[in-house]
């Protein structure tokens, strides 16, 4: 198995979780970008919201985005799916950014 997140899903890499439903886990990104950074990650391997065609699966990702920043206490907070390489995205397996923990501005 070569996808990072789908070893971290497994168990096979160690992280924290901060939540876990029998469809996802939300564990600290690795090299966060506010001081509360969430992934929000399916088990099931997927490249990308592009490539997602199960719309329960989706709706229960917003739900445990949802859950996941209520746990780590954020009221406010900002979500991003990159969607491709040129948006930025580096891991092709579905995520959910979740940013919190300072005031963030507007997007660039
Ligand atoms: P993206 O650039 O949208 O694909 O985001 C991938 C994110 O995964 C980046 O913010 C990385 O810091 C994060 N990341 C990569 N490896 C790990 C890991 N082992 N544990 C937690 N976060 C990770």
């Amino acid at each position: 198995m070569s996808c990072i997140f789908c070893r971290i899903a497994a168990g096979e890499i160690p992280s924290p979780r901060v939540l876990e439903t029998p469809d996802l886990i939300a564990i600290r990104d690795i090299a966060p970008q506010a001081p509360a950074h969430l992934l929000v990650i399916p088990r099931r391997h997927v490249e990308s919201l592009a490539s997602l065609e199960d719309a329960s699966l989706g709706g229960k990702l917003l739900e445990g985005v949802r859950e996941a920043a209520r746990l780590a206490g954020l009221a406010e907070y900002r979500l991003i799916a990159n969607t491709g390489a040129s948006a930025g995205q580096t891991v092709f397996h579905l995520h959910f950014h979740v940013l919190g923990g300072r005031p963030l501005g507007a997007l660039g």
